[in-house]
């Protein structure tokens, strides 16, 4: 079984009907190319740079985080590297111990929230970021949007430290493309008037499921409720396709949902051209694309669209998957 997927390796990912579409791969710290390279990912639609920032007293300085990042870029080769800001608090604490604890953490000050609330490390990342963008082709991702007032914040923080490089003379990607994680239903909700002040987007499913439907995906209790058939996340993620589409913009899904092959025939029929996933899923999800005729996949793909019913939507999606 592994040996038939690595064969497919190399293959373009293409559909019956000749539908070209982009397989990148989720990495958490930069020696995870390596495997995005080996499962034959065309870029990196994720890199969840916290990662660096995780467990450990001092934060890292801009120096640390250049060399990370242009490592990346780097070994890339030119390849899209879409590198996300920080996106600590919640479930991903910087040092678990001294954490500030709250009542709702997933709500709380978290991700683009704690970045723009502490100008400085926000101002050290984009700086970082922005030198690493001279050796490759490096994108900026924003975590946790949920207006337009923290993107027009990020918009001043990025070109203040834009203007901070020119002064000094160091290099950097004046062409720098910003996207911005839809992740929060309100995001998802707006997408248009996001997608029309951003580059591309990228769908976080792991969050929209957990703020769509009210469930702490931490908490074991009610894992059993999380559900990425929810008619309510499938309409919310089709919403942000549309809107990309609309505004000429791309869209990427870069939770869980991207790495299921049991769902790639569906976010295909809703107009996904693009995913990103952990390394480990992508050649299955490859196989599936291979195997796929994205006009047959239309009807079928509306009624589970259209279906209310949760239920409902399990046999609608095996029926699909045989297409
Ligand atoms: C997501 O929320 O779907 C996502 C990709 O980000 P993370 O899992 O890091 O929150
Ligand atoms: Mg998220």
């Amino acid at each position: 079984e592994q040996q038939k997927l690595k064969r497919i390796r190399l293959n373009k990912a293409v559909t019956l009907d000749g539908t070209a579409i982009e397989l990148h791969a989720n990495i958490e710290v930069p020696e995870d190319v390596v495997k995005a390279k080996a499962a034959g990912a065309t870029g990196i639609g994720l890199y969840r740079t916290e990662f660096l920032f995780m467990n450990r007293r001092e934060m890292p300085d801009e120096e640390e985080q250049f060399i990370a990042y242009r490592k990346v870029a780097e070994a890339m080769k030119g390849l899209p590297v879409t590198i996300r800001t920080l996106d600590l608090g919640a479930d991903k604490q910087m040092n678990p111990d001294t954490a500030r604890s709250c009542t709702n953490p997933a709500l709380g000050l978290r991700a683009i929230r704690l970045c723009l609330a502490d100008p400085p490390i926000f101002h050290a990342q984009l700086r970082a970021l922005l030198r690493a963008s001279h050796y490759g082709n490096i994108k900026i991702l924003v975590p946790m949007l949920s207006t337009l007032s923290e993107l027009r914040q990020t918009k001043l923080m990025l070109e203040r430290a834009k203007l901070s490089l020119r002064k000094q003379q160091i290099p950097f990607d004046e062409d720098i493309k910003l996207g911005g994680m839809i992740e929060v239903p309100a995001a998802a909700l707006t997408a248009e008037a996001f997608a029309q002040q951003l580059d591309f987007l990228s769908i976080g499913t792991n969050d929209l499921i957990q703020y769509s439907l009210a469930i702490d995906r931490t908490d074991d209790s009610v894992s059993h409720l999380y559900n990425p058939l929810h008619p309510a996340v499938l309409q919310l993620v089709e919403m942000t396709i549309r809107a990309g589409e609309k505004l000429g913009k791309p869209v990427s899904v870069c939770g869980e949902m991207a790495g299921d092959p049991r769902l790639t025939k569906l976010l295909l029929g809703l107009g996904l051209r693009q995913f990103s996933m952990h390394s480990a899923q992508l050649l299955a999800v490859k196989r599936r694309i291979l195997q796929t005729d994205v006009p047959r996949l239309g009807v079928l793909a509306r009624k589970i669209l259209n279906s209310g019913d949760s239920d409902k939507i399990e046999p609608l999606l095996d029926k699909l998957n045989l297409q």
